[in-house]
């Protein structure tokens, strides 16, 4: 059986030529599996029973299921272990703001990137996430917990970079298909050059935010090793093309890592790099994980402080989950170890 979700709009037009059925039939298609989110055919009530039938018979609407979840009473962070078709597991996670409910979607079943300070990377990739299974983190968590997510955060498990075809066409559903903003999606990197010029090109209105985590070549080389590939003037080189193409404001992620990252030194060249530019910086304590030897920094509040000193723009990202795993990856790794 061939599952119908995730399928693009092109994909449905496909179908219905198939079953020799008009194009009309294709954006029908199009409105029922994601406007109006339909689990079976039947429910598709402007289908004749015949091409009802025709359909039942070769295709079918599968979803992954919720098999753990972990809540944080006190801020309302929400996070949920998702069991794919094949068994293989990944993570999403959903915060409420006073804007809305904000879902962290995962792109891939483990990463291939390697951050020193990452749950997720370790095990290496298992696989890339199909668009129809990074959509479906949204169509579960919406159903279970009776609300709307506003906006999206492609920053789960995975370089969401690395799984470009599948990623665009999950923006292109989340947007067209859902009704969720392009300026509400946000797609964070750990810094693939060539994708994010390529990502210009497509000229989205999406948000780029990019993981930094050092202003220094050599310390982004210790813990993110694809800082080896790519080195810092250009990726640097490569957000500003993407800034003069889309106009959307940078940010930059960065976890402050005791002894590592958060140093005098660090505001100093990062207001050298980043003075009179669009920039925003989002710091937040690193999440320890077990795995790793790093430790969240205790300097959070001094390091916003002096980089604002500087001029430079940046806010403390509300720490969520303190009391569950807060850290991407963890719940994932700890399912599989246990
Ligand atoms: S931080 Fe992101 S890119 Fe780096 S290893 Fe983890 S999931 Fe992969």
């Amino acid at each position: 059986m061939n599952n119908l979700f995730g399928i693009t709009k092109e994909g449905c037009l496909e179908v219905m030529k198939k079953l020799g059925e008009p194009s009309f039939r294709g954006n029908q298609l199009y409105q029922w599996l994601y406007e109006k989110k339909v689990t079976n055919f039947d429910a598709c009530t402007n289908f004749s029973k015949a091409l009802r039938e025709k359909m039942k018979a070769d295709y079918d609407i599968e979803h992954g299921a919720i098999i753990k979840i972990q809540s944080d009473p006190e801020d309302q962070t929400h996070k949920y272990l998702i069991r794919l078709q094949d068994g293989e597991c990944i993570e999403t996670v959903l915060m409420a703001y006073h804007h809305g409910y904000s879902l962290c979607v995962s792109s891939q079943v483990g990463c291939a990137m390697g951050c020193a300070f990452c749950a997720s990377t370790r095990g290496g990739l298992v696989r890339n996430l199909t668009a129809g299974e990074i959509l479906d983190q949204i169509y579960l968590v919406e159903d279970e917990r009776q609300v709307r997510v506003s906006n999206v955060v492609i920053m789960g498990i995975g370089e969401p970079l690395a799984n470009y075809r599948a990623v665009m066409d999950f923006i292109a559903l989340a947007n067209s298909g859902w009704g969720i903003g392009m300026r509400k999606i946000t797609l964070s990197t750990c810094g693939l050059v060539p994708e994010i010029d390529r990502l210009a090109e497509e000229d989205l209105q999406i948000n780029l935010a990019i993981s930094l985590h050092s202003p220094f070549q050599s310390v982004r080389e210790q813990i993110m090793p694809i800082a080896k590939r790519y080195d810092i003037q250009e990726l640097l080189k490569s957000c500003k093309k993407y800034f003069t193409k889309t106009s959307r404001r940078l940010t930059f992620e960065y976890a402050l890592i005791a002894g590592v990252n958060d140093r005098p030194e660090d505001v100093r060249e990062l207001t050298r790099l980043f003075k009179g530019l669009p920039v925003h910086i989002n710091l937040i304590a690193l999440n320890p994980v077990t795995e790793s030897h790093l430790k969240g920094s205790k300097n959070v509040n001094f390091f916003s402080d002096e980089l604002k000193r500087n001029g430079i723009n940046c806010t403390i990202r509300r720490k969520m989950g303190n009391n569950i795993d807060a850290a991407c990856g963890q719940l994932r790794q700890q399912t599989k170890i246990h």
